[in-house]
């Protein structure tokens, strides 16, 4: 978290009041709340109104994918329609829509680069658009890095309104509401040192859908729930804080991959020929295994990631790699590296010193 973003969420800690209360102390809360919802606005490129917090990005999604759906069903429409690689936030509830709600979910395939295929979503909506409630497509992958074209999206979807999970871009790359014209976007806090458990959907003004939560009637009675005012004023401080350098972290992140390209030969970046985020670096390095991988660099105080999930202590092989077109055993020799705002070059080099050895370990580990 950023230092500004912990004394903005002390300082706001200590102060009293429920912003739903009318006294005093309940108004200069209401005020914090209100000033930081204008500078996320602001930040975002939406209307203070159409900012709605949440307890994270997941909350986000879901309040998105499942409002959306209901509100379509309303008028017959039954279809939802995502990427092959969206994260779980909107794998899982797209799933549940489809065995709780009868929702029929039809998922957008990738290319090799890891970029949607616009011409399915055109084929898609020529043959069935009047049946589809809701597209989600997500703005960055988290695993890759891969930006999606969200706008062109947008354009094929004609009124089909459009949900973009935005949590991986918000401060990373450009990013605005207004221009990219989707009916809704998802952001959460710590992904841009901000606290955790913080978030926010923002939702077009003339959009109305149902509501998960009921209750006391937040957030236009989207999302009903006592406002974590302490939460909300470090997330905004942190998103109108200038700390992450795209330029410089694109620059460290290009000397990351030129080493590793030089130091292991038939190491593949993938993702490597599409546009993508300044900070996430995935390799598929052939003949390991990336959970031995993975501990490896850990020993060597380097944190990375499969970016795949584990059920029951099982390995699971990257959905989002498969959906590329890699194989199970490509798939599963993938690391994926994530650069900060506070990384260096020799955190890099560092990083690339201790590469060689540890895939040549990781490859006999392979072997035997
Ligand atoms: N969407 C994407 C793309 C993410 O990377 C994440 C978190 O890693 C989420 C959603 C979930 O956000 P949160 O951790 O705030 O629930």
């Amino acid at each position: 978290m950023l230092e500004s973003a912990i004394s903005a969420m002390t300082e706001q800690l200590a102060c009293l009041g429920n912003p739903s209360s009318l006294h005093s102390h309940g108004r200069a809360t209401r005020k914090a709340l209100e000033d930081a919802r204008e500078s996320l606005a602001k930040e975002v490129g939406c209307l203070p109104s159409e900012v709605i917090f949440t307890a994270s990005g997941t909350e986000a999604n879901n309040i998105a994918l499942k409002g959306l759906f209901w509100a379509g069903r309303n008028s017959g429409k039954n279809i939802v329609v995502i990427s092959s690689i969206e994260h779980r936030a909107i794998l899982d509830p797209a799933h549940w829509l489809s065995t709780h709600e009868g929702a029929e979910v039809i998922q957008i395939p990738v290319n090799f680069d890891g970029v949607i295929d616009l011409g399915f979503l055109k084929d898609l909506i020529a043959s069935r658009g009047d049946q589809i409630s809701v597209i989600s497509v997500m703005h960055a992958n988290n695993e890759t890095g891969v930006i999606q074209p969200i706008a062109e999206v947008v354009a094929i979807a004609g009124d089909i309104p459009v949900h973009t999970d935005a949590v991986q871009s918000f401060k990373k790359t450009p990013l605005s509401f207004s221009l990219l014209g989707v009916t809704a976007m998802s952001l959460s806090a710590h992904k841009i040192g901000g606290p955790l458990g913080v978030g926010a959907l923002i939702l077009k003004r003339t959009v109305e859908i149902p509501s998960l939560l009921h209750g006391g009637g937040q957030e236009r009675e989207i999302r009903s729930g006592t406002l974590n005012t302490p939460g909300i004023v470090a997330f905004t401080t942190a998103a109108t804080s200038a700390h992450f350098n795209a330029a410089e972290v694109t620059t460290l992140r290009d000397r990351f991959i030129s080493a590793i390209q030089k130091l292991v030969p038939n190491a593949t970046v993938n993702g490597l020929s599409s546009a993508r985020l300044p900070g996430i670096v995935n390799v598929t390095f052939l003949g390991t295994q990336s959970d031995t991988l993975l501990l490896l660099m850990d020993g060597q105080q380097i944190s990375c990631s499969t970016g795949s999930a584990c059920s029951a202590g099982v390995h699971e092989a990257s959905h989002v790699l498969l959906a590329m077109g890699h194989n199970d055993e490509t798939a599963q020799s993938s690391l994926r590296f994530s650069f900060g705002a506070s990384s260096t070059a020799s955190d890099c080099d560092f990083v690339a010193s201790v590469l060689p050895g540890v895939i040549a370990r990781a490859r006999a580990a392979h072997l035997t």
